[in-house]
């Protein structure tokens, strides 16, 4: 049998998970958790300062010190008061201006987020984490966990300062009476009653909020799985583009059950919590009640026989009852904290992943005449995750400069060949060099800088539309409008109000809705801006007219001019012009040669050309009327 592993005792109170939170609060900002810790210490020590000074003052009245005396602590009193007031007022001012975490957490996540690897990105535990990562924030996330954190510190200082005034307590004079009860309550037993009695509550009360703080626990693992369901339901109907489908569709009912359903999970999540809050909070009170009632007999007995003044029963039972409710707070904001913790762990493990991708230090040669070579060399992968080889033992080799059409059926492997060429993915086995060397030892960023890729799913982003297309904040306009006119968009954007400077999507209130054509032509455009050497499009016209289909077409040449074109489309006719076609069939190249060649061969090239000859007619008739149209 497997042996129980041993927890630290300090686990017992801290959740290891706690001192992530803390390194994760660190990295964000140094000074955020000095700040707190100091600005709950002052917090909690200012009352003090006016209990302290106005028993000294007080003293010093009685013995008659005079007035010099009792103005020197007055001076003192209020002298301390102004400077703690202003400390806590620029420790506030610090923690809301600069030191505020929401803001920065954001940031350093969507840092991570961007810097880290595509493949693990795309991974399911990864998105997980994310979507995790943005409820926990709409629950407070960070900033629960650091307000527990500075109450913790504050109820600690209370304990300390509570603790100093029940000492006296403990060492009160014994007198020698005869009977039970009153050797009990004037001797030393009557400290260690009560010190039994404090024990006991406390310890009571961290049964207490250990359970509810597990049973709080396994509710949250649980309640993740439908409150990601939750999530993707409000997502997608908050993203407007989903109504058409919806709605053609009817898709109604079935979004309606299923949210339903999870309204309903979410109802019994939330009335389990309530249930939980009361039971356990109802103990607490009763175990308080409990004690505080056993204080004032201990405390009251003692005086009734003598050993302390009647007025001190108020002293020590206030010292107790504010001792024990410290307590009582600390354990609240420790499993509070705990709890914080255990949602952020989210956060903790998203900046724990490592990226695997070895990144060599290799620059990639800068050559004026292109002259590039790429080489793929018994090229396997699989997905991660799956053992399915979506490439299996692919070799291939081809220059720069040439034009290059994948074709095959859908899921054949075109487009993980495009992704492991860009080296998103690495492969499972096998090499793929560029110059003879493994694209490994390349600096990534230079690596990557040799392609212009416009995927099938790619994606502009909600900046101005000279910015998507420069990938940059700054651009050079004259190159950007040039790239636009050879994607067939320049006169639509000179309509634009806003020109270049037309905001895309509807984030704000400025954004503007473009078409999807529209939309695949900025991206045309944006790989052109990038002028890399190798210019991939993957089913680059789909969205387009015919006639800007046409436009791309008949360019095409002076689209790419001497760049290495690779190009993926299901529409063979337009992969007639390229000068080697590679056929994909089930993760492996079958085929590959020019058009004349692979028809010849009469295998699956041909059987793909046949099955659209038919329409291949009505093309050549459709761009001899569209050359003519224009
Ligand atoms: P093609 O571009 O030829 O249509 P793909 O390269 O996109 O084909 O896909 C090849 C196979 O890999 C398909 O079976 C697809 O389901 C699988 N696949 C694609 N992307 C992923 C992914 N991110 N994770 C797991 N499998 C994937």
């Amino acid at each position: 049998m497997k042996k129980k592993e041993k927890k630290p005792l300090w686990q017992w109170v801290i959740d290891p998970q706690v001192i992530e939170v803390i390194k994760l609060i660190h990295f964000y900002n140094h000074w955020t958790i000095p700040v707190t810790v100091g600005q709950n210490i002052l917090t909690a020590i200012k009352p003090f300062i006016n209990v302290i000074c106005s028993a000294m003052i007080l003293d010093r009245l009685i013995s008659g010190a005079g007035a010099f005396a009792v103005m020197q602590v007055v001076y003192w009193m209020v002298a301390l008061n102004l400077v703690c007031s202003l400390l806590i007022s620029v420790l506030d001012w610090l923690m809301q201006s600069y030191l505020s975490l929401n803001s920065v957490s954001e940031q350093r996540f969507s840092e991570k987020a961007l810097q880290l690897d595509y493949e693990r990105m795309e991974q399911t535990d990864v998105r997980d984490m994310i979507r995790l990562h943005d409820q926990v924030k709409n629950i407070g996330g960070i900033s629960n966990f650091l307000n527990s954190f500075g109450r913790i510190v504050k109820y600690l200082v209370s304990l300390v300062y509570a603790f100093v005034l029940i000492l006296p307590f403990f060492f009160t004079e014994t007198i020698t009476e005869k009977g039970i009860v009153q050797w009990i309550f004037t001797s030393p037993l009557s400290g260690i009653i009560l010190a039994a009695t404090l024990s006991i509550s406390i310890w009571c009360s961290i049964i207490n909020f250990r359970k509810k703080q597990k049973a709080i626990e396994e509710d949250w693992e649980s309640s993740l799985k439908f409150n990601r369901i939750t999530a993707y339901f409000h997502f997608s109907i908050a993203k407007y583009q989903n109504g058409k489908d919806i709605r053609s569709y009817r898709l109604v009912d079935i979004y309606l059950k299923r949210f339903r359903e999870c309204m309903e999970q979410l109802m019994i999540y939330l009335k389990k919590q309530t249930k939980l809050e009361e039971e356990y909070g109802g103990r607490i009170i009763f175990i308080s009640q409990t004690a505080v009632t056993l204080f004032y007999i201990i405390v009251g007995t003692k005086a009734l026989f003598g050993v302390i003044t009647v007025g001190s029963i108020l002293k020590y039972v206030n010292s107790l009852t504010s001792f024990y409710e410290s307590f009582i707070g600390l354990l609240n904001d420790l499993t509070e904290m705990n709890i914080a913790a255990l949602h952020l762990k989210c956060d903790t493990d998203f900046f724990s992943i490592k990226n695997k991708k070895y990144e060599g230090q290799i620059p990639v040669e800068k050559r004026d005449d292109n002259e590039y070579e790429l080489e793929f060399k018994d090229v396997s992968f699989s997905y991660p995750g799956s053992e399915h080889k979506v490439l299996d033992h692919v070799s291939f080799h081809f220059k720069v400069g040439s034009k290059i059409a994948l074709v095959g059926k859908n899921g054949a492997g075109k487009t993980t060949f495009i992704k492991l060429l860009c080296r998103l993915y690495d492969p499972t086995d096998g090499q793929i060099l560029l110059n003879g060397i493994d694209i490994k030892k390349y600096d990534y960023r230079e690596y990557q800088s040799l392609f212009s890729v416009v995927f099938q799913d790619f994606k502009l982003f909600s900046f101005e539309l000279g910015e998507n297309i420069a990938s940059n904040v700054t651009y050079d306009e004259e190159q950007v409008w040039n790239c636009l006119k050879k994607a067939g968009l320049e006169d639509r954007v000179k309509k634009m109000k806003n020109g270049l400077q037309t905001v895309l999507y509807q984030t704000g209130n400025e954004g503007m809705e473009i078409s999807g054509g529209e939309a695949q032509k900025i991206a045309i455009a944006r790989a052109l801006y990038k002028d890399a050497p190798v210019i991939i499009l993957d089913e680059p016209t789909s969205a387009l007219d015919p006639i800007s289909e046409y436009e791309i077409y008949s360019k095409f040449d002076e689209l790419v001019s001497n760049k290495t074109a690779i190009y993926i489309s299901h529409r063979m006719s337009s992969c007639r012009f390229c000068n080697n076609i590679v056929v994909f069939d089930h993760g492996g190249i079958c085929e590959s040669g020019n058009h004349e060649e692979l028809l010849a061969k009469k295998g699956l090239y041909y059987n793909m050309w046949q099955a659209q000859s038919q329409y291949y007619e009505e093309d050549q008739a459709d761009a001899e009327k569209v050359k003519n149209y224009l």
